[in-house]
């Protein structure tokens, strides 16, 4: 193409000064990190009549970490949770908080994490374990969710993504990974993890779009909103698809109960 020929199409024209515009504002913008986020700072205590919720505590000693239902605790002389666990007959005793110490170790300090485990009525047994990781200042609360899967020793057989439909007629996508956890020779555990991320005013189940939506509010509106994570995990019968309805009916829940977006999702 001639010179001349270049400047007189108007896809070159235009790319370059998209181009230069973008590389402008990256380098040049101060973002205004706002406080502002999709959902609120506190999960339900029931998800319709079926799910009722439980907080859970997690041992913050380093040779224990065991998670509670903080109803299985009570509270101490000093007014008190410690973790109960008796090791050789020796109390543990160690500090119960919200947030896992792994967690608590790898994540910026204001990051706000919240987490429920929500029983079934109809059926005890029946519990799905919910969390919101809501990211601070220096917005690098969130991870992947695969990388931290693969820590705990789960093996992902399939990432599936499926559609849920909301009591307003919007419908919310989550990304489901199936995972196997196999603890002896005849005992592997079936589970699911199902998750999206709720920005202060979109949501996607893809970490990939996360991150674009995150860069082009930088480059183009000069924000960087607080972004939410949000996952519920739970088991499932390898043999069929009772999963799916489960995600569904507890998301549904949930979802419009925690979320400040005005035209959900
Ligand atoms: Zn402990």
């Amino acid at each position: 193409m001639s010179k001349a020929g270049f400047l007189k199409n108007p896809f070159w024209v235009l790319g370059c000064l998209f181009l230069i515009t973008a590389l402008f504002l990256v380098f040049t913008v101060d973002v205004t990190a706002t406080n502002e986020a999709g959902v609120r700072e506190k999960l339900p205590e029931n998800l319709g009549t079926q799910w009722h919720g439980e907080d859970v505590l997690f041992c913050q000693t380093p040779s224990c970490t065991r998670s509670w239902l903080t109803r299985d605790v009570p509270l101490n002389e000093d007014g008190i949770r410690v973790c109960p666990e008796n090791w050789q007959h020796e109390p543990c005793g160690g500090e119960l908080l919200t947030m896992a110490l792994g967690e608590r170790l790898v994540l910026p300090k204001d990051t706000v994490i919240l987490k429920k485990q929500y029983i079934k009525q109809s059926d005890p047994e029946n519990t799905v374990f919910t969390s919101v990781v809501l990211s601070g200042k220096d917005r690098s609360s969130i991870h992947r969710p695969e990388v931290c899967l693969d820590a705990q020793g789960n093996i992902i057989k399939d990432s599936i993504t499926i559609s849920i439909p909301l009591e307003n007629g919007n419908t919310l996508k989550a990304q489901v990974l199936l995972i196997n956890k196999t603890y002896s020779e005849e005992y592997t555990r079936y589970g699911y993890y199902a998750y999206f991320f709720v920005g202060k005013d979109r949501t996607t189940h893809l970490h990939i779009e996360r991150l674009l939506w995150m860069s082009l509010d930088r480059i183009f509106r000069n924000v960087s909103h607080r972004w939410a994570y949000i996952s519920v995990s739970g088991e499932r019968n390898p043999d069929n698809t009772d999963y799916v309805e489960e995600i569904r009916d507890v998301v549904s829940k949930l979802y419009p109960q925690i979320s400040l977006i005005e035209s959900q999702p």
